[in-house]
């Protein structure tokens, strides 16, 4: 592929985080793209989900209807209602391929716009600004989501030219996703944080919205054929869900037949409660938290296992030798 036609490609980009350490090795630049065949009920970026943009409501930045009408005069559409003397609420159905006019002309930034058709060349402008920062760090550019491989001619072309340029590359994926461009990133990467959120493949449905065969099989993939590429595999700990020891060992023994993945486990959060509430939806996990002792529990479960694992490779060895 020629590096223009790949430079030309736009994807639907809904934020561009600098300085991110927690997306990969160093200091990066997380590109977070729109569009996840998944519908996890702990999503922390409701905001990702559909592959479209969408316009949210911040009221606390309103200056309310007593003091500006500058959204209802542009509107076209009837999308926006008003909720009770001065706040607005918005009819989604509405909006639709609209232009979003109404952001633009908002004052205080209370409406936002959720996604952005953006080229490769115009993403990869934003991301070459701390190029010094990645060299001292070994940081880079991190594609996450939603799925980034949901936009996947978007993803491998961005990718494609990050390299070209030099850049660092990793992303960020539930794993849900081709297996054909699967294999044409992974070529492209050098780090893959791949999420195993529970084996139990029903479970998995009811809680994510879709199966965990394929994402099990693009795991294999990534494993078995891709051996130099540094694979780290993510569990997110969500209460009532796969909060057990029972979920954890069974998920670190089915990677422990790959010994260079490395295995982390992330504790829920709530920090994208107030993004439901801009888009008007119910948060689906309510105001259920973690409790405090689980994770040191579920932490030392993986290392038990994982680390026998070890101790059985160097049994092998020696036994070999
Ligand atoms: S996005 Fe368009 S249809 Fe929706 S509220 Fe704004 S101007 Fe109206
Ligand atoms: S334009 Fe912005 S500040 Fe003015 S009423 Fe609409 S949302 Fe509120």
């Amino acid at each position: 592929m020629e590096s223009r036609e790949d430079r030309q490609k736009t994807g639907l980009v809904f934020n561009i985080q600098k300085y991110s350490v927690h997306d990969g090795p160093g200091i990066r630049t997380t590109v977070f793209l729109k569009g996840c065949p998944l519908s996890c009920r702990w999503c922390s970026n409701p905001e990702s989900q559909q592959n479209c943009p969408e316009l949210a409501y911040n009221p606390a930045r309103c200056l309310t209807l007593n003091k500006c009408t500058r959204c209802l005069e542009v509107c076209m559409r009837n999308a926006l209602i008003r909720k009770g003397d001065a706040f607005l609420q918005i009819a989604q159905e509405y909006c639709e391929g609209c232009p979003m006019p109404c952001a633009d002309v908002c004052p205080a930034n209370s409406l936002i716009v959720y996604g952005q058709e953006r080229s490769v060349d115009d993403v990869l402008a934003v991301v070459e600004q701390d190029e010094a920062f990645y060299a001292r760090s070994r940081g880079g550019l991190t594609i996450s989501g939603g799925e980034p491989l949901f936009q996947g001619d978007f993803t491998v072309a961005l990718l494609r030219e990050a390299r070209r340029r030099r850049l660092k590359t990793a992303v960020e994926t539930c794993g849900m996703a081709s297996p054909a461009f699967v294999c044409a990133a992974a070529p492209l990467l050098n780090n893959v944080l791949f999420d195993i959120k529970i084996l139990d493949d029903r479970m998995h449905k009811a809680q994510t919205g879709g199966s965990n065969v394929q994402i099990l099989e693009n795991f294999c993939i990534l494993a078995e054929k891709f051996l130099n590429l540094p694979l780290t595999v993510r569990t997110p700990i969500v209460p009532g869900f796969n909060d057990t020891e029972e979920t954890v060992a069974a998920i670190a023994s089915f990677i422990a037949r790959y010994p260079r993945v490395r295995y982390e486990l992330l504790p829920y959060h709530r920090l994208g409660t107030q993004k439901y509430n801009f888009l008007d939806r119910t948060p689906p996990m309510g105001e259920v938290k973690l409790g405090k002792d689980i994770m040191p529990r579920l932490h030392s479960v993986a290392e038990n296992v994982l680390h026998d694992r070890l101790r059985n490779l160097q049994h092998c060895k020696t036994l070999s030798s």
